[in-house]
């Protein structure tokens, strides 16, 4: 069971709180969406999540295990970035497989595992590419295949669409979606976008300035927003 729970969660960068406790249950197979205005944390929790960062006070789990002092390469979660760090110098194919030629796995199963994650993802006739040779949106599909050959129960998207242009942001939406419940992995999802968070979310995590303002179905925070500063964020246009 891959439910991910943050009870307590603090941050401190040096004598700075950004994070002041945050407790957010999310349930295995469930999609969170994380939204608030720029600077308000959810890069750095969901950083806290993966392992990139450490956690200052509380504790998150996966499951019934406590992962503060698991090691990111040890924690069974997939990240995907806004910029999507792909290495220019490597084939599509050989970005794909990177992280399983660290972890020494056999050339046979790396090659199975590539392949498997090309086919979802519509790249079977772009792995000899160079990811210059991709479009926008066929560059998001390598990132997310990183994440997928990686087998992992927990992925985090930070703003992954934030680059792409207006339609091209609609169709990855479903396809992400599309992915989330074809793997019955559980998500947690940033974005800065209501209407991404309205339409993609099963809950909504609206944070101001290192809180949880309110967590809820999209209808929920429609219908019933718990303050000015929730029925602000997402009766706004963006
Ligand atoms: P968001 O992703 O919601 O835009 P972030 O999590 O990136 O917000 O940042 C939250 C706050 O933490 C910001 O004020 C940012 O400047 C600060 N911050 C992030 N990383 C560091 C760091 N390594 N050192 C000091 N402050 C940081
Ligand atoms: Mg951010």
């Amino acid at each position: 069971m891959a439910s991910v729970t943050i009870s307590g969660v603090e941050k401190w960068f040096g004598t700075l709180e950004i994070l002041h406790g945050i407790d957010i249950d999310i349930e295995d197979q469930e999609f969170v969406v994380l939204v608030g205005p720029s600077g308000c944390g959810k890069s750095t929790l969901l950083r806290m999540i993966a392992g990139l960062e450490s956690i200052s006070d509380g504790e998150i789990s996966i499951g019934t295990r406590v992962i503060n002092d698991v090691p990111a390469r040890n924690r069974d979660i997939a990240m995907v970035f806004q910029n999507y760090a792909l290495y220019p110098h490597m084939s599509v194919f050989d970005n794909i497989g990177f992280s399983l030629k660290l972890r020494k796995r056999s050339k046979q199963e790396i090659s199975e595992k590539i392949n498997e994650a090309a086919e979802i993802l519509d790249l079977t006739p772009y792995l000899e590419r160079s990811p210059r040779q991709l479009s926008g949106g066929q560059r998001q599909r390598v990132a997310m295949g990183r994440a997928l050959v990686r087998d992992a129960q927990v992925f985090l998207f930070d703003e992954p669409l934030s680059n792409l242009d207006a339609k091209l942001r609609v169709v990855m939406r479903t396809e992400i979606k599309a992915l989330h419940q074809r793997l019955k992995t559980t998500s947690v999802y940033v974005t800065h976008d209501q209407i991404e968070a309205m339409t993609m979310a099963d809950r909504i995590v609206v944070m101001n300035k290192g809180r949880v303002e309110q967590i809820g179905t999209p209808m929920d925070l429609y219908d019933f927003p718990a303050n000015l500063f929730v029925a602000d964020f997402i009766g706004s246009p963006s």
